[in-house]
């Protein structure tokens, strides 16, 4: 199976307190605007090792307005 990139996680990171790498988990902390922010906990103590923004296009649909050209009617006025 095709690992999508964009859900990509860190598998393993280094716990402070069990001293050595441990598997974490992902925990979804925040939904922001720019994009959603994970928390890092680590699987064997539960130790927040750290944080990460996952922005998406599935956010802010840019692409669900149709283009509208505008016509540069101000240009002139503008120089
Ligand atoms: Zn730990």
């Amino acid at each position: 199976m095709a690992q999508q990139f964009g859900t990509f996680t860190a598998s393993e990171l280094y716990c402070p307190k069990c001293r050595s790498s441990q598997k974490v988990r992902e925990r979804l902390l925040l939904v922001l605007p720019s994009g959603e922010l994970y928390e890092f906990l680590c699987s064997r103590c539960g130790t927040s090792l750290g944080t990460r923004t996952v922005t998406g296009p599935a956010v802010a649909p840019a692409a669900a307005r149709p283009p509208q050209p505008r016509p540069p009617r101000n240009r002139r006025l503008l120089r």
